[in-house]
């Protein structure tokens, strides 16, 4: 796949349509543009139509961001089953997805879904090129709030000073608390937003909880002030794999090159652009696909009477090729992605409701009574996986003879809980087991109409015949 992927973002288109490498010819705009005349000047200052929010690309980019902000705040707040949708419980070190809690054993899942994450990435780049960075990536929601907050806000030329600076104030304002609050949501995927308010409350919120959240406003507030776009240009590494992941037929912002007679030069599309690059160049690296110039053109073209789209998004960065949307690096991706999905449910749902292990005591690996049965110590350790809570039936299978002995048998598990408990197999006295290593089960079983069943395989440690004095009675002397 990768000869198929070619490093798109290098290159520039050219007026005919053909794409070549960037400095083997001419740059694009080596083509003077139409001159900017009075008349076009003129129509430029007319008012443009004002066009419905779903039909502008902000108004779009918008909606998007609203649904994926909204998603981010509320989700600490919905729980499904008494769990939550999403988050990490740091006492049991269990991740909640769904309200389905994975444990340190379901790693497969965790590792699962990190491949599902990977292919998605790849397959979005691949087919719709910069979406991710112009309309999800939260650097770029967090920056166009700010900007909106300010443009809200924004103080005409007739507010006196005093007016523009608490107008100003009160956009920095919500600014601030809208980070405050973006970095507390973060925490509060770790503990409970309501645990949040009352260890806060008692000062009992832990050091590391303070940290998260100072450390987290601080990136999202400082860096903003510090770096701002630069980042999406400079520092981010996905965008440094666009250039290898786009392909000739990528989703891209494209400028319409059989169209140039139409553009005035006016340069609207220029002073929109976040990233402060001239999309009539061709494209370029430092384009996030935001969409910007294309709302700003279209207002220029209903301005002067001429077709939309002279900036557009496209598949493909030339208007002289049909579009691809369907082609086999996407076609391979998603086959992928669907597949990974599908392990990943069915391994979710394939999970045992209860899981058991039993451990064997190293230190003490057997003891003889007084009356000569033979003991071997271990530990078991339940976890119900269930929202209900369990009782557990064990009993003992590979040796006649041989007893389990738990402190409490049923063995009862609070939903979500892990149990452990020691017991011991006990071998009646006078058996005939030869020396050794010998394979037992330990079965549970709940005592519902459709019982939950789980085993644990262990070993019971029969020791040499000299090995096998009884410890003398306490108070006896030789
Ligand atoms: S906004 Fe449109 S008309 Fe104005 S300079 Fe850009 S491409 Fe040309
Ligand atoms: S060129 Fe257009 S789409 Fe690309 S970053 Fe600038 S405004 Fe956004």
């Amino acid at each position: 796949m990768a000869a198929a992927l070619s490093p798109l973002l290098s290159i520039r288109s050219d007026p005919a349509g053909a794409a070549q490498p960037h400095g083997h010819r001419p740059s694009p705009r080596s083509v003077p543009p139409p001159p900017h005349s009075a008349v076009a000047t003129a129509l430029v200052a007319r008012r443009a139509p004002k066009l419905p929010w779903y039909r502008t690309e902000r108004g779009r980019r918008w909606a998007v961001a609203s649904c994926l902000l909204g998603l981010y705040f509320v989700t600490p707040f919905v729980t499904v089953g008494g769990r939550p949708l999403l988050g990490f419980d740091r006492t049991t070190l269990r991740l909640y997805v769904g309200g389905v809690g994975l444990w340190m054993d379901d790693l497969f899942l965790v590792l699962l879904a990190v491949l599902l994450g990977v292919a998605l990435i790849l397959l979005f780049t691949v087919w719709l090129g910069r979406v991710w960075c112009g309309w999800a990536c939260p650097q770029t929601v967090i920056l166009d709030l700010r900007d909106q907050l300010r443009a809200l806000l924004r103080v005409r030329s007739r507010n006196g000073q005093a007016v523009r600076l608490a107008k100003r104030s009160t956009a920095e304002l919500l600014f601030l608390l809208f980070n405050v609050a973006g970095a507390a949501t973060l925490v509060a995927y770790v503990i409970p937003p309501g645990e949040i308010v009352a260890r806060i409350r008692d000062n009992t919120l832990p050091f590391w909880a303070w940290a998260t959240w100072g450390v987290t406003f601080t990136l999202l507030y400082g860096e903003l002030l510090g770096l701002g776009r630069r980042f999406c240009t400079r520092v981010c590494p996905y965008a440094k794999l666009q250039g290898v992941l786009f392909d000739r037929a990528t989703l891209v912002v494209e400028y319409d090159r059989t169209r140039m007679a139409d553009c005035i030069d006016c340069k609207r599309c220029v002073k929109v652009c976040p990233t402060e690059i001239d999309i009539r160049d061709g494209l370029q690296v430092e384009c996030i696909a935001c969409g910007e110039c294309i709302d700003a053109c279209d207002a220029i073209m209903a301005k002067v009477g001429r077709e939309p789209r002279l900036i557009q998004f496209h598949f493909g960065s030339t208007s002289a090729e049909p579009a691809r949307v369907v082609r086999p690096a996407v076609v391979v991706l998603a086959v992928a992605c669907v597949a990974l999905t599908i392990g990943l449910v069915h391994a979710a749902v394939g999970r045992a409701p209860v899981e058991v292990s039993v451990l064997r005591d190293r230190f003490h690996l057997f003891h003889v009574a007084q009356d000569g049965r033979l003991m071997n110590s271990y530990t078991l350790v339940a976890e119900n996986r269930t929202g209900a809570p369990v009782a557990l039936t064990g009993w003992v299978e590979g040796i006649d003879g041989l007893e389990l002995v738990l402190p409490h048998n049923p063995v009862s598990v609070a939903p979500g809980a892990v149990y452990r408990t020691r017991f011991v197999l006990v071998l009646v006295a006078g058996h005939r087991l030869a020396p050794g290593n010998h394979p037992v089960t330990v079965r549970l079983m709940t005592a519902e109409s459709e019982p939950i069943r789980v085993a644990a395989a262990t070993a019971f440690t029969v020791p040499e015949a000299t090995e096998r004095k009884p410890p003398r009675a306490r108070g006896k002397t030789e």
